[in-house]
């Protein structure tokens, strides 16, 4: 299977006091080809902290010791701005606005899936990458991210401002299912609406569909009922 170009492994520091949670997450990242130093407590959080060299820190918000706010309000007021993720066991308004007001770049409650971990950790190394993969390959279609230019198999896909970024998306989340939520939030940008932009999301799948999908060639975009979409060669 085709994968995204990178640089290099990125280096995750996963801060979390419960040692099973802690163990499948870092067995997940692994998978996924990161390097990931575990921290039980904020002390030892910290410590690595100030090391350095972490692309990214999911932080447990309920720790023994330093709460996950405490290390967050250290390591922005010195200065530090390490993409963190938070991850907490409750999730009403106020921890969830602390949290962001703290200085955390995204939110995440317990429980939650694991796909939708990762594809925010993702979503979250992208944005920090100071050396994002350009060109983006699923078989034979391939997503200049710069020039944000599409081809399949040598032509060209002409393709709006939204379609490329949710080509992109899917891209990044190659092999992995991508929920109408995910879109919502991290596409379309608008997160906890009162009214679904399920049919809108549809609508602009199913068009930019049947761009990437010519006639005559195989579907790469393919619907999971009931869960959302995914990318991916044929077969895989
Ligand atoms: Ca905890």
């Amino acid at each position: 299977m085709a994968t995204p170009e990178t640089t290099r492994a990125p280096r995750i520091l996963l801060v979390e006091d419960e040692e099973k949670t802690r163990a499948s997450i870092r067995e997940g990242m692994v998978l996924e080809g990161w390097i990931v130093t575990e921290a039980a407590d904020g002390g030892e959080a910290s410590r690595l902290l100030k090391a350095g060299g972490f692309d990214l820190c999911v932080l447990d918000r309920m720790l023994p010791g330093r709460d996950g706010i405490e290390l967050l309000g250290q390591l922005r007021g010195g200065g530090d701005a390490t993409p963190v993720l938070m991850l907490t066991a409750r999730g009403t308004l106020n921890d969830r606005l602390q949290g962001l007001d703290g200085g955390a770049d995204d939110y995440l409650t317990k429980p939650f899936a694991f796909a939708e971990l990762i594809a925010r950790c993702r979503a979250l190394l992208r944005r920090s990458d100071r050396n994002p993969p350009r060109i983006l390959r699923c078989g034979d279609l391939q997503l200049d991210t710069r020039a944000r230019v599409a081809v399949r198999a040598g032509r060209e896909i002409a393709l709006t401002p939204r379609e490329v970024d949710v080509l992109e998306y899917f891209m990044l989340n190659q092999g992995h299912t991508v929920s109408r939520e995910m879109l919502e939030r991290d596409v379309w940008k608008q997160p906890r609406r009162l009214t679904s932009l399920d049919n809108v999301i549809d609508v602009q799948i199913m068009r930019l569909r049947k761009k990437v999908d010519a006639e005559g060639e195989p579907s790469l975009i393919r619907t999971e009922r009931g869960v959302g979409y995914r990318i991916g060669e044929p077969g895989a």
